[in-house]
């Protein structure tokens, strides 16, 4: 049994959704396909998942984004997009446009509860349209609605948690005809729907290849795969064919992102692997996510990640003061600012951040530390991209790492700092955004070519 994921590009119109048919058809072993909402494409600037976010907020979901989009607009976007999708598929559409019309007004107090049900109903309607198409063409399908054959879950309206019970459910649309099941969503024990955290829909198909102990997960998207660097700063990049969990988690956390994180921890608990494929070319075999490999080379990829900064903290005896740095994290965490790195000594420290996570409060930040640490001295170094080779292959080799300095020393580019993961699987150099592409590109081509 496969579990298929289609993601928004690869549903987001009727040239796409033919091609998601035609995959679907061609291996047997498809069984379980989770569809998400219309995405963005050509013709439509915005999801319909945002349109819908839009409608149900009353407008506040763009004017957030600072957005010039109406209800109105929005809802004649959602609207439109049905229609021509339905208007291209050529089926019938006056059933599903009713329907969604009527939902698209629906009305709650609680706007949490009103936002989660319309919300999905992007998910809802293009599982149901699709699994009417696959009829059409001579698969017979069927549309399994979360609200039918049970996916509970629980918590918040707009971040739901899947129930365990879920899972004895799910079992049962693993058997029978060909089963498409709209994602994001699932409903609470009143019958409520309730939304997963966006990009959700990965998490749906995740749950389901779990509950289903799926021989793997495939999940389509509009990316060849995961790429060993920065496609748009390498155009030579490559695809890595296959890489365990923890190396994608390292190459996603340092700013490569393909992937609901929860999603690949339910498939990596049964070892199922997870294949991220391209929708617009399915002759292509992407990545493969992988429990264990053997570590054929020292290094898979070369994360980068932008816009960092680091806090950097003097005083005397600091590495002998027990606590210190517990201290000091503590008051990031006030703050709700995430640490990446935090490099000591006996006498200093730095704390690597995002600085985005600064703007507005670095002052008062400041004024904290002071209060609090009295260092005898604080600077901020702003403007900072942290460079991650990562590779199972990196254990026990200092090779790369050599190569890595080496090759930056030679081309005059400073270190900021440097810092090797206590797994030994990536290893971390800072150096200052200015010359982080040419970094990056050097690092590209001594370590992995
Ligand atoms: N349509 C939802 C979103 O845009 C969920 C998904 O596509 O996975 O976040």
């Amino acid at each position: 049994m496969i579990v298929s994921k289609f993601g928004g590009s690869s549903v987001a119109n009727a040239t796409q959704i033919k091609k998601v048919c035609e995959i679907i058809k061609s291996d047997p072993r498809r069984g379980v396909v989770v569809v998400s909402a219309p995405g963005k494409d050509l013709d439509n600037a915005e999801k319909i998942t945002d349109h819908l976010l839009n409608i149900s907020t009353e407008g506040e979901h763009f004017r957030f984004e600072r957005k010039n989009i109406s209800v109105a607009k929005s809802k004649k976007a959602v609207v439109e997009k049905f229609s021509t999708i339905l208007d291209d598929l050529g089926l019938d559409k006056n059933e599903i446009l009713e329907s969604l019309k009527k939902d698209l007004e629906y009305k709650d107090k609680n706007i949490e509860k009103r936002s989660a049900f319309v919300t999905s109903r992007g998910e809802h309607y293009n599982a149901i349209l699709i699994a009417q198409y696959l009829n059409k063409t001579g698969k017979t399908a069927e549309v399994a609605l979360p609200e039918e054959f049970g996916f509970f879950v629980q918590g918040n309206y707009l971040d739901a948690k899947m129930e365990c019970e879920t899972y004895e459910n799910i079992k049962k649309i693993g058997d029978g005809a060909l089963k498409i099941v709209p994602g994001f969503y699932g409903i609470n024990k009143d019958g409520e729907v309730m939304l997963f955290s966006r990009g959700g829909s990965d998490l749906s198909a995740g749950e389901i290849a779990y509950g289903l102990n799926a021989s793997i997960y495939e999940n389509w998207t509009d990316t060849d795969g995961v790429y060993e660097v920065d496609p748009r700063i390498i155009a030579n990049s490559k695809i890595i064919p296959r890489l365990t969990f923890k190396e994608i988690r390292l190459l996603s956390s340092k700013g490569f992102n393909v992937f609901h994180f929860d999603a690949m921890m339910s498939c990596k608990k049964r070892k199922i692997p997870i294949n991220i494929r391209n929708t617009n070319k399915p002759e292509e075999k992407g990545t493969v996510i992988i429990n264990e490999r053997v570590p054929e080379e020292g290094v898979v990829g070369v994360a980068k990640l932008d816009n960092m900064a680091y806090i950097y903290l003097e005083k005397d005896l600091l590495g002998e003061t027990i606590g210190f740095t517990a201290d000091l994290l503590k008051i990031f965490e006030e703050y709700n600012i995430n640490t990446y790195h935090y490099p000591t000594d006996k006498d200093d420290i730095a704390v690597l951040v995002n600085q985005d996570d600064l703007v507005g409060c670095i002052n008062n930040l400041r004024r904290d530390i002071e209060n609090v640490l009295k260092p005898d001295f604080m600077d901020v170094v702003y403007n900072l991209a942290i460079i991650t080779p990562v590779g199972l292959g990196l254990k026990k080799n200092s090779l790369p790492v050599v190569d890595a300095i080496n090759i930056l020393g030679e081309h005059n580019i400073a270190i900021e700092f440097i810092d090797q993961s206590p797994s030994q699987v990536c290893f971390h150099i800072a150096v200052h955004q200015s010359v982080s592409d040419e970094a990056l590109k050097l690092l590209h081509k001594r370590l992995l070519n």
